[in-house]
C-alpha cells in the first residue's frame, strides 16, 4: 500500500496471472483531458486496480478511482466541487476480433505492446463519470420558473397537520 503514483506503465498480462494489485494516486495535473472539463488542475484521485484471470481465462482489470474535483456551475457559474468515482471492469485483448468477442459487461483494453500507459485509462472513465451539467445542490442562483414552481406547489399542497385537525374535528363531534 502507497500513496504515491500509480505507475506509468503496466504490463497487465502479468500482473493479471500474478493477481496484482496496484493502488496509488493520479494527479490531476497529470491527465490534461480531463483537466480540460474541470476548472482547476488540483488535487488527485485515489486509484485501485486489481489485475485477475477469471474463469474463461480472460485477464481483467477491475477496480476504482475517485477523488473530488472542481467544475464550474453551470447555474452561477462559479467552482462547485464534484466528487466523481469511475468503475474499471476491463479485460485484455490483443486485437478487434478479441474485443468484439468479449462479453458485454467487460470492456476491452487493446494491449498491443507488452506494457500499456495506464494513466489514459484511468482519465477516460474518469471523463465518463463527470457529470454532464454540473452545478450546486443548493445554488443561490434559482431559474425564474422554479421558484414560481416552489411557490405553487406550497399553495396547492394542503397542510398535513391542518388536515389532521379536521379529521379530529370530525372525531370530536360525534
Ligand atoms: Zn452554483
Amino acid at each position: 500500500m502507497s500513496n504515491g503514483p500509480i505507475p506509468k506503465k503496466a504490463d497487465p498480462r502479468k500482473l493479471a496471472e500474478r493477481g496484482a494489485q496496484i493502488t496509488g494516486i493520479a494527479e490531476i495535473s497529470a491527465m490534461p483531458r480531463l483537466a480540460s472539463f474541470l476548472c482547476s488542475e488540483q488535487g488527485a484521485v485515489d486509484v485501485t486496480l486489481e489485475f485477475a484471470v477469471d474463469e474463461q481465462h480472460l485477464r481483467t482489470v477491475t477496480g476504482t478511482a475517485k477523488g473530488q474535483v472542481f467544475m464550474t456551475c453551470q447555474r452561477c457559474l462559479e467552482p462547485v466541487s464534484i466528487d466523481i468515482e469511475a468503475t474499471f471492469n476491463l479485460a485484455v485483448v490483443l486485437n478487434d476480433e478479441q474485443a468484439r468477442n468479449l462479453p458485454r459487461y467487460f470492456d476491452p483494453l487493446l494491449v498491443e505492446e507488452e506494457d500499456v500507459e495506464l494513466l489514459p485509462i484511468v482519465e477516460d472513465e474518469l471523463i465518463l463519470s463527470l457529470p454532464s451539467v454540473p452545478k450546486h445542490v443548493d445554488c443561490s442562483v434559482k431559474t425564474s420558473w422554479g421558484d414560481s414552481e416552489t411557490v405553487r406547489l406550497q399553495q396547492e399542497k394542503p397542510n398535513p397537520f391542518s388536515v389532521l385537525a379536521s379529521l379530529k374535528d370530525k372525531v370530536d363531534k360525534r
